[in-house]
């Protein structure tokens, strides 16, 4: 926890251009885009980064082919850019995949609606993926014979992409770069709200941790709070022409249901898409789309019924999927951005999924609004310049800020893990060689993990989840973690992947709580055993 404490000790002594409050995705990619761009960033978090809905969301990166049903072409075509642009500079952390649709009997658009609407997807897309496959009935059987063909007239073939790791470790990501730019971010520290004095903000915050206060004073304050933006404008005074509205959508984790790494797309009983998402060893099936007035949601029975019946009925398994199925579970609320005198909601799926940033240059502060995963490097880019209209400064205003390392670097990766032949090291049964695992988590870091082994091949001993003790260390010393549930549930997908039971009995857990907290390993096991009612 040295860089935490590092962190908190300089977050209360300096000023800043520029205050964060929010470490999931919208507050992640402003912090990297401004503090690569020189601007001297503070970013804060009540939980964990990535701790709320960034760690809640399907893990996909897509152009909403959904919102072609509600004629938004302008959003599609900008999702759509968004999600080639992340595929193109993120090659090893986003992956193109396949989607499999199945067209319902008795549906509300012909077959030959949807498959035309698959190609309008495709072009608005600029073609950047492969183009769809239809596919009548008898192929689907053969290809994905899981299929019920009881259930549909056939299906097509079409492209997305999707985060193999998983959204909150993305997330992550983006909070390693602002610091390796210099920003000073801590988990685990809440704003408590504050005042504009003269020309600079000063937050009150609390360590959520030791609950000691102090105040962060910045000239430009942004509010990334997601589905807490209207609550933290409320502790800083300011009014808004947006607000939020909320959707809670669920998703639960099953076994893997078929060998093939492609989404499974279904429509639901309600007509929305459903899907079954492969999440390595595990399949992701959800996810539901229903109003609620509250961020605070938990997986309800009603839910889990809701989502076992359709993956159910859609399809043929030796047996239905029942609760005692389940592994994990992901529960969390879209926050959608609506005009504040809309009035009601309305049609609630067709609400535009579009983010909106607010500015009061005034106060120097800007509020964000809606957003998706896929959308982040468009709100980096959009808060950098709006940043810059409120007079803070921006040295290198032409720095890229998003990306993983250039080709050649990991060309240099994999030439010398080919060398130390890393690749023996595989655990039997992963999806993937080492190096390329490695490469894809820890990018040019990589290279430390490495020379780690060289040095001493005890550190490539697997701790938990295919873990290695010397990925144990670089995690203490550079992410940031303070409970344990950071590193099972975000930092990696343990926790989405094992039962809390088998987890908590895995033979190597004390000694990654070791190498994680020290003396506190103890304690920190136990909390995360009360945490999860073990
Ligand atoms: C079920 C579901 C599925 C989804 N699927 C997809 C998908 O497949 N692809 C896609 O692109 N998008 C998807 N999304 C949308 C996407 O996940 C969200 O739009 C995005 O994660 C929101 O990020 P955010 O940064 O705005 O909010 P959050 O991730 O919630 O971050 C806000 C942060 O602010 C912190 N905070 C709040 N108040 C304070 C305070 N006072 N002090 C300090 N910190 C504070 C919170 O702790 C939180 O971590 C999905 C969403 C859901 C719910």
């Amino acid at each position: 926890m040295a860089l935490r404490a590092d962190n908190l000790h300089q977050l209360a002594q300096g000023r800043y251009d520029v205050l964060i409050v929010g470490g999931g995705v919208n507050g992640a990619v402003s912090a990297a885009a401004l503090a690569a761009r020189g601007v001297r960033v503070a970013l804060i978090d009540r939980g964990d980064f990535a701790g709320f809905t960034s760690a809640q969301s399907s893990n996909l990166i897509w152009g909403g082919i959904k919102y072609l049903e509600s004629y938004d072409f302008r959003l599609v075509r900008k999702l759509c850019l968004s999600r080639n642009r992340l595929l193109q500079s993120y090659p090893a952390s986003i992956r193109e995949i396949r989607f499999l649709a199945a067209i319902p009997r008795g549906f509300r658009y012909p077959p030959w609606f949807l498959w035309l609407g698959a190609w309008l997807y495709w072009l608005l897309g600029n073609g950047f993926t492969a183009p769809p496959r239809f596919m009548p009935r008898g192929r689907l059987e053969q290809e994905e014979p899981i299929i019920d063909p009881g259930h549909c007239r056939g299906g097509f073939e079409y492209s997305d992409a999707y985060l193999p790791d998983s959204d909150a470790r993305f997330v992550f990501g983006f909070v390693r770069t602002a610091l390796d730019h210099g920003a000073v971010a801590a988990n685990y520290l809440e704003s408590l709200g504050g005042r504009r004095e003269s020309d600079h903000w000063v937050i009150r915050t609390r360590d959520v941790i030791t609950s000691r206060e102090f105040d962060i004073a910045a000239k430009a304050l942004i509010n990334a709070a997601g589905p807490f933006v209207d609550e933290h404008n409320r502790l800083t005074g300011q009014q808004t022409e947006h607000r939020h509205v909320y959707s809670k959508g669920v998703h639960l984790i099953v076994g893997r249901l078929t060998p093939h790494s492609r989404v499974l797309a279904f429509f639901a009983d309600d007509g929305r898409p459903f899907f079954a998402i492969p999440m390595g060893e595990r399949t992701c099936i959800g996810t539901t789309d229903t109003p609620t007035a509250s961020p605070y949601t938990v997986v309800t029975d009603e839910d889990r019924e809701f989502v076992l019946d359709n993956i159910n009925q859609r399809l043929r398994l030796s047996r239905p999927l029942t609760r005692q199925d389940i592994i994990a579970e992901r529960c969390g609320v879209r926050p959608l951005a609506i005009r504040r005198d809309a009035g009601e909601a309305g049609d609630w799926l067709h609400l535009s999924r579009r983010h909106v940033i607010e500015v009061n240059p005034h106060d120097a502060h800007l509020s964000i609004f809606g957003g998706k995963l896929t959308d982040c490097l468009n709100v980096g880019d959009e808060v950098c310049a709006q940043i810059q209209r409120l007079g803070v400064a921006r040295p290198r205003p032409e720095q890229i800020w998003y990306g993983e390392p250039p080709a050649a670097v990991r060309e240099r990766f994999l030439r010398q893990a080919r060398k130390a032949d890393l690749d023996r090291l595989t655990e039997p049964g992963a999806a993937e060689p080492l190096s390329s695992r490695l490469w894809r988590r820890y990018g040019a870091v990589a290279f430390d993990l490495l020379d780690a082994i060289r040095h001493d091949s005890g550190e490539a001993e697997v701790l938990i989840g295919g873990c290695m003790r010397c990925e144990m260390r670089l995690i203490q010393k550079r992410e940031m973690i303070v409970k344990l549930e950071d590193f099972l549930r975000r930092r990696t997908a343990i926790a989405q992947t094992a039962r809390p039971e088998e987890i908590s009995n895995a033979p190597g857990l004390m000694a990654t709580c070791r190498i994680l907290f020290g003396d506190e390993a103890q304690a920190k096991w136990l909390e995360y055993c009360r945490e999860n009612g073990l």
